[in-house]
């Protein structure tokens, strides 16, 4: 190491999924939604008046604070917005994760809590996962300095009950608890519904996932007024304009059109369960997602392997390479005919590793 790299700041970054772009592939490694946005969205930009370039954004986000607000029931004042959820996730890391105690999240878990905290010095410890990859709320009722999960989990799909949730709340009344939402449209209740009662609840949630805007980078948080005034307060020490005048104009169009984001949701659902069965029926064992992806492992066949064999046909799912998990295959659920190609695939894999052709490929 060189002199002048001894006071940089060295980080160990997070490792998004691939963005390979094969002309014919089938893209399930990321949770994307595989219908367009709402047609709106489109419309709104295509009607934006170029001019308005010129000028800064509306630094408060207004138009898309008040879109939410209102689509959402809250106050303006109970609504943050920003860069994707992963912008306001890491904000909310270093506005509320300020304590010598450790934050707690689960060991199997969206993996950049573990990144943000170690940029940011944020003691932190993980909490085992039960047996069943399921988070056990007991566990929560230890001295911490925060906490943050996602529900449904991810890369599980499991979702924990509103019910389940609020009891982590009155766990844990002298910290901020972040519900990570980004699934919740799915299939879960949000934890919305408990910002009355709880001051230091913090839910977020995403246009990347239900709305399928992960290109276009939009992130929201709800909370009490106070948390939002504090999230705000360091959003504006760091950076005044995170949401330019497109993305503004985008995403209250995509919030206007209530049918289409219903249609599209009711058809990933829908799709999901008719894949469950089918993987059931190949011998996969998954616990029961109610997100966009399902996490499945099978008793014979090595995941990693398979996951090789599927991006050679070109069809990209997620592997980690991380302990107790390193056996399971994250798997976006696409359209039909995706799902079915991938199917076709799989049943003629495993006839293949059944017959011991695919033994240590
Ligand atoms: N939380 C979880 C649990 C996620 O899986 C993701 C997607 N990688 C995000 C947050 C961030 O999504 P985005 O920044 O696109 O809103």
């Amino acid at each position: 190491m060189k002199p002048w790299e001894a006071n940089i700041r060295k980080a160990v970054p997070y490792i998004p999924g691939e963005q390979p772009n094969h002309p014919h592939m089938i893209k399930l490694n990321t949770n994307e939604n595989p219908y367009p946005p709402a047609p709106g969205v489109m419309e709104s930009l295509y009607a934006f008046d170029g001019d308005r370039l010129r000028l800064y954004p509306d630094p408060e986000a207004g138009a898309l604070v008040d879109a939410l607000a209102k689509r959402y029931r809250v106050s303006p004042e109970q609504v943050f917005v920003g860069v994707g959820s992963d912008d306001v996730l890491a904000m909310a890391f270093q506005t509320f994760f300020n304590s010598e105690k450790p934050i707690l999240f689960p060991d199997i878990t969206y993996s950049f809590y573990e990144v943000w905290a170690e940029l940011f010095g944020i003691p932190y410890q993980t909490v085992p996962l039960n047996e069943q990859l399921r988070i056990c709320k007991e566990d929560y009722a230890v001295p911490n300095g925060g906490i943050v999960f996602p529900n449904p989990n991810a890369p599980t799909g499991e979702l924990e009950s509103l019910a389940d949730i609020a009891d982590i709340m009155r766990q844990n009344e002298d910290v901020v608890v972040i519900v990570d939402e980004a699934y919740i449209d799915f299939g879960g209740e949000s934890a919305l519904q408990l910002l009355d009662q709880f001051e230091n609840l913090l839910v977020v949630q995403t246009f990347s996932k239900s709305r399928a805007l992960a290109g276009m980078r939009i992130g929201y948080a709800f909370g009490s007024k106070k948390l939002i005034r504090y999230l705000n307060d360091v959003k504006f020490s760091f950076n005044s304009y995170t949401m330019n005048q497109l993305t503004l104009a985008a995403g209250v169009a995509s919030l206007e059109d209530e049918a289409y984001f219903r249609k599209t949701l009711h058809k990933i659902k829908a799709t999901r369960e008719r894949v469950k069965e089918e993987l059931r029926t190949l011998g996969f064992v998954f616990g029961d997602s109610q997100s966009n992806f399902v996490f499945v492992t099978h008793p014979k066949a090595e995941a990693k392997e398979l996951f090789e064999a599927l991006k050679r046909e070109h069809i990209y799912v997620r592997y980690f390479a991380r302990p107790r998990v390193d056996r399971y295959l994250r798997i976006t659920i696409g359209t039909d005919e995706e799902m079915d190609v991938l199917l076709d695939f799989l049943r003629d894999y495993l006839k293949t590793y059944a017959d011991g052709k695919n033994e240590k490929a």
